[in-house]
């Protein structure tokens, strides 16, 4: 249920519904928009029933939340979420580019990328230290080892670190190291992975299952702010599709659809979306024409040589034209990168 409060409501007439609220056992949020405040319910639909919530003073209205999606819903927040990483925002008006290798390799390779990425102006490195592949042969990640050297060069750059948890029982490893921690493709749906990230204190970017609707996305996204983490970055990455040309199909209308459904900034992975380097760039142009508010995106100085993903990674050269392309498309929609 969203309660809509009079412009001229009083900061009392807040508490007494919150205070009523909560002791019927529901839980509570409170927006304040620019024009208006909204105070969210959410628990039982029986108990919120029985409250005559319009005859609190303050009340405009009330209005039932329809969609199964509750806290990440447009409704229940009208204006956008902004997540800020020590002052980086994602969601705001900057564009933020989020790049690095698939797989932390070596410290060597590791600084190379970041130092190739520095004209760029980027201001997150992504890398896996733990990495969820297909075949048990393939490479799996260095573990803490790979999150060292990737602090490492957050030590000398000030690029904050994007990097992959896969398991409940690496949470605190991971966040030891992590300034965002990347949920996969593969684990959207790990209800017990979702639980324990809603419990941290670090953003989260969740990608969108291989299969998965956009209901099934945002009821997702739903499990992280249930919990109370409510620094969630959605990343469509490309969905399964009949067509075998390209990696994934890149949604690129989930990003519009999102923005009118939820609050949270939306970010687009175009390396996983399309699997070809040679495709990234128009398909990142097309993101940001969209609205997305970020890209992840894979970038490697030997794609020949990388242990996971190199046909899908750019060149740093490749990744600056890339960025400087983008900036221009951003800036026809009256945003920078
Ligand atoms: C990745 O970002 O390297 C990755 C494994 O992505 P996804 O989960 O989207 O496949
Ligand atoms: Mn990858």
């Amino acid at each position: 249920m969203i309660i809509v409060m009079r412009p001229e409501h009083e900061e009392e007439d807040l508490v007494r519904i919150v205070r009523r609220l909560e002791d019927m056992g529901l839980r509570t949020h409170i927006s304040k928009g620019e024009h208006r405040t909204i105070v969210g319910a959410i628990g039982d639909e029986r108990i919120i029933a029985e409250i005559p919530m319009e005859s609190f003073p303050g009340v405009e209205k009330v209005l039932p939340i329809l969609k199964p999606y509750k806290l990440v819903s447009r409704e229940f927040k009208p204006e956008n979420s902004v997540v800020s990483i020590d002052g980086f925002e994602i969601g705001g008006n900057k564009i933020q580019i989020i790049a690095g290798p698939c797989a932390v390799e070596s410290r060597e390779v590791l600084e190379e990328i970041a130092e190739a990425m520095e004209p760029a102006g980027v201001h997150f490195l992504r890398g896996g230290a733990f990495k969820p592949r297909t075949s048990p042969y393939a490479f799996q990640g260095w573990g803490e080892k790979g999150l060292k050297f990737l602090a490492g060069v957050r030590d000398r750059t000030g690029m904050k670190i994007v990097t992959e948890l896969m398991d409940p029982r690496d949470t605190v490893l991971v966040c030891k190291y992590a300034d965002i921690v990347q949920i996969g493709t593969r684990n959207m749906q790990n209800f017990r992975l979702l639980t324990e990230v809603g419990n941290i204190d670090k953003p989260v970017i969740l990608k969108r299952g291989l299969c998965a609707t956009i209901k099934e996305f945002l009821m997702s996204a739903e499990y992280i702010m249930a919990q109370g983490n409510d620094k969630v970055i959605l990343c469509e990455r490309g969905i399964r599709t009949f067509e075998t040309e390209t990696r994934n199909t890149l949604d690129i209308s989930a990003v519009p659809l999102l923005k009118l459904l939820t609050h949270l900034p939306v970010i687009v992975d175009p390396s996983h979306a399309v699997g070809r380097a040679d495709l990234v760039t128009a398909v990142s142009r097309a993101a940001i024409a969209a609205g997305a508010d970020g890209l992840l995106v894979e970038v490697h100085v030997r794609p020949e040589e990388a242990m996971s993903d190199g046909p899908q990674s750019l060149r740093p050269k490749a990744f600056l034209s890339m960025v400087e392309q983008c900036g221009r498309v951003a800036e026809a929609i009256g945003r920078v990168i």
